[in-house]
């Protein structure tokens, strides 16, 4: 199998520039959804303990029972509640779940200010906050996503004024049916830096901290470092004379002769198979032949071989974003913090 090699001093890095926007590490909810994108949830978990972030959000209540004793504060995305744990906190994403919800559940709302995939529409606030009274449940926070915050249009700025009018009515329904203070969140990585001055209660930062932040020109952000690279172990190494074909299908076939290796990782390792079609490595090593499951082949004999070390490299190969690449990476990939 590969393995993956975690460099925590990229990842502080990144969290030392992501704080700069925060203004405080307090504010930083680290998003660990998917295996912390891929990275493994353990691993960085324990590494943003150490740095002193001291919140997370995750998808599952798995994921947040095994993170539970590194966070204070823990926000589960898309689950209803089976944990009974004082630190966790779910999200309400559509109207009729609020039943679903035992009583003293601490919840956050989600509202749908334009991205209409999850959360409840802004013209049911007042419903929503009455059947959460009804229910018994703790109401902490009340936040939304943007759907266009890495994109250069105007639609980001729309979609902030929607929240801005929910947070007043939020506020105004909190003091009504006696809530206690509300928390307001809205940005993830790409709308906390075009934030010019971030004045919410939390951003929830996934990519940026995982340093392959994916921006326009205009509103790029310098000085983030991709805190993953996937590596592999050689199996064998070949002469192959001209003519000769290498793999599946015999797809590749030696111009001249030449040394090639096979290395031990492959699209069971969640690495793409259309990369076949022309990949180089960070050292200009080039890809030959199919990548099979387990075995892909490079022109070269070295013992180790450094598959990737961004992914937003790789993405452009396989026609995707660098979320993708890293969210494929199985988790029983060896994870090595250095
Ligand atoms: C995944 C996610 C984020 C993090 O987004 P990034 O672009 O990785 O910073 C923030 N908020 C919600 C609701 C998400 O689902």
């Amino acid at each position: 199998m590969a393995y993956i090699i975690l460099n925590k001093n990229h990842l502080f890095n990144n969290l030392d520039i992501i704080s700069k926007s925060t203004k405080t590490r307090d504010k930083i909810a680290l998003v660990l959804k998917d295996n912390a994108y891929g990275h493994g949830l353990l691993e960085i978990a324990l590494m943003a303990k150490e740095y002193g972030i001291k919140r997370a959000v995750v998808r599952t209540s798995k994921e947040a029972e095994a993170v539970e004793d590194f966070f204070e504060y823990i926000l589960v995305l898309a689950e209803v509640p089976i944990l009974a744990s004082d630190k966790i906190r779910y999200t309400i994403n559509d109207i009729k779940s609020i039943d679903k919800f035992p009583t003293g559940t601490k919840v956050e709302l989600k509202v749908d200010t334009g991205m209409h995939r999850n959360g409840i529409d802004m013209s049911r606030l007042k419903e929503a906050f009455i059947k959460i009274k009804d229910a018994g449940l703790l109401l902490e926070a009340v936040f939304t996503h943007y759907r266009s915050a890495d994109e250069l249009t105007s639609e980001w700025f729309w979609q902030k004024e929607n929240f801005k009018k929910v947070k007043e009515i939020s506020r105004m329904l909190a003091d009504e049916l006696g809530f206690d203070a509300l928390r307001f969140h809205s940005s993830n990585s790409a709308a906390l830096f075009r934030e010019g001055s971030f004045d919410e209660d939390m951003a929830r930062v996934g990519i940026a901290a995982y340093g392959c932040l994916e921006l326009p020109k205009a509103l790029c952000v310098d000085g983030f470092k991709p805190v993953l690279s996937l590596w592999a172990d050689k199996i064998s190494s070949r002469e192959l004379k001209q003519g000769e074909r290498v793999g599946y299908g015999g797809d590749f076939k030696a111009t001249k002769d030449c040394i090639i290796s096979n290395y031990n990782f492959g699209y069971g390792d969640g690495f793409f198979r259309v990369c076949a079609d022309g990949y180089k490595t960070p050292k200009g090593i080039k890809i030959v032949g199919r990548i099979s499951m387990d075995n892909s082949s490079f022109i070269t004999s070295d013992e180790k071989l450094l598959i990737f070390d961004d992914a937003r490299v790789v993405a452009k190969y396989a026609k995707t974003i660098g979320y993708e690449i890293l969210t494929s990476l199985k988790p029983e990939i060896e994870r090595r913090v250095i």
